[in-house]
């Protein structure tokens, strides 16, 4: 069964991939032997070396994905560099956090453009891509529980998460056809800066870790798995589904 998991010969974009989550995938499918194209605004460093330590290939694309101007850059720029384009995991996204009453437009508009503007029209390009070289490919959207789920004094992150979900399904419906697999992965609390907040907050920790059946944070290196899964012939008819992994989190 391993050649299913097989990922030598593929291209991957990861954004967002010098931290946390991006950064456990792009180890992941390096390790399963794609080179990995690490997109994002801060400098992969510490990726690009880890990579290296294991052997594996990658590139860098500099990007700020606050808006869509780099997104030739980064289809092109990882062609050019790793010769192929195979697989696009949309992992970058920002939360901001304020109550509801309060939020202001930057604080909705900033982080709908990062988590949901960006990953639409930069998934339409990767699929262009596939299509004009005929062949298909693989989009992993980093979704949340708050996809599922209403969340606290997070409306801008609810909204975009939950539409990610929406998205995901309809982008399958319509490129499914064209062997391009579109699934969502959605996480549940890991230990990254994104959650910084909440780990540092005993109150909300508490709550949250009340509510894991595993009763520990995630780690980054724990989506590894099912990004690997997704982003391999193992999930050629799986089109249109997010998966959790949660901890068990939404069981409860
Ligand atoms: P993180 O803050 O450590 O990483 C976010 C990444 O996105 C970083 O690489 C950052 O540089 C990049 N990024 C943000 N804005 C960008 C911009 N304008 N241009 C380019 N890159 C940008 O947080 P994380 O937890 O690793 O988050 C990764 C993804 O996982 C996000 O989409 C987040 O919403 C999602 N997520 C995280 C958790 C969790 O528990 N940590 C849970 C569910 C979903």
């Amino acid at each position: 069964m391993s050649h299913l998991f097989d990922l030598a010969g593929k291209t991957a974009i990861v954004t967002g991939a010098n931290t946390g989550l991006g950064q456990g995938i792009a180890l992941a499918l390096a390790d399963a032997g794609a080179a990995v194209s690490l997109v994002g605004r801060s400098a992969p460093d510490e990726t690009v070396e880890k990579i290296k330590a294991m052997g594996g290939a990658c590139c860098t694309v500099k990007a700020d994905l606050s808006s869509v101007d780099a997104i030739d850059d980064i289809i092109t720029a990882t062609r050019d560099q790793l010769g192929g384009l195979d697989i696009l995991v949309n992992n970058a996204g920002i939360i901001q956090r304020n109550d509801a009453i309060d939020f202001t437009m930057e604080e909705w508009d900033s982080v709908l453009n990062v988590n949901l503007r960006t990953v639409f029209f930069l998934s339409q390009a990767f699929a262009r891509a596939c299509v004009d070289a005929s062949q298909g490919g693989k989009i992993i959207n980093i979704a949340s529980m708050l996809s599922y789920r209403g969340g606290i004094r997070v409306p801008s992150y609810t909204a975009s998460k939950s539409g990610l979900m929406g998205l995901t399904r309809a982008l399958a419906n319509e490129w499914a056809g064209k062997g391009i697999n579109v699934n969502a992965i959605a996480p549940g609390y890991f230990a990254t800066n994104n959650t910084a907040a909440l780990q540092a907050d005993p109150k909300r920790s508490a709550e949250i870790l009340g509510r894991i059946p595993a009763g520990r944070w995630g780690q980054p290196k724990e989506l590894g798995g099912a990004a690997v899964f997704l982003a391999s012939d193992a999930s050629d008819y799986v089109h249109g589904t997010t998966l959790p992994v949660d901890g068990g989190w939404l069981s409860r």
